[in-house]
């Protein structure tokens, strides 16, 4: 853990004012916002950070804690849940069942990603009127390994790219029943290949 700033950081211009780059996102065809906006002023950086939750272990993580009846499905080894009611046709999270993050992750749960992705790919397509299903892992603010997915909504290619998750805080949730039902259809989906559908 640092306690001094990286070359990096300290070549950043803390404090300051900056403008938009010309070819900068405000530009781009996906970007959700008009009007006038300024970039924020990068504040001071906190060294060392302070901890993500679960950073203690198991025993204070939220994840953990989590009984397996709040996720849609799992398995031996991972659970996936669903996260809304969502704006966007589908938003999930995808974790492993024991506290670690993505460095410290077994060897034979690592390998079970790459299957794992495409089956949950598969069940949200499977929704229809899917064109895309988006994943990501950021981790910044939990330790415990967890890999979103967001489905791109056919035709609309406002929503495509980058700015998908930002859309999904913008645009109307869905009604639960409907929310509802994109659950349990996943779900399903996922145990058709094993595993347990809880919705
Ligand atoms: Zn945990």
């Amino acid at each position: 853990m640092s306690v001094e700033p990286s070359e990096y950081v300290k070549r950043l211009p803390v404090g300051q004012r900056i403008a938009f780059p010309a070819e900068g996102i405000p530009g781009w065809e996906i970007f959700p916002f008009e009007g006038d906006l300024r970039i924020k002023v990068l504040e001071q950086p906190v060294l060392p950070e302070p901890p993500r939750q679960g950073e203690e272990g198991a025993e204070n993580c939220q994840a953990c804690a989590t009984p397996d009846a709040e996720y849609i499905w799992t398995d031996e080894y991972w659970r996936l849940k669903g996260y809304g009611p969502a704006a966007v046709p589908a938003v999930l999270m995808l974790e492993p069942r024991g506290h670690h993050d993505q460095s410290d992750l077994p060897v034979e749960r690592a390998t079970e990603i790459g299957p794992l992705f495409q089956r949950i790919e598969r069940a949200v397509m499977g929704l229809g009127g899917i064109a895309r299903v988006h994943n990501y892992r950021f981790g910044d603010g939990a330790t415990h390994l967890h890999y979103w997915f967001f489905a791109r909504p056919e035709g609309m290619m406002q929503l495509r790219g980058s700015c998908l998750a930002i859309w999904d805080d913008l645009l109307p949730k869905a009604p639960e029943a409907e929310w509802a039902e994109t659950k349990r259809r996943i779900a399903a989906a996922m145990a058709t290949d094993g595993g347990i559908a809880h919705v």
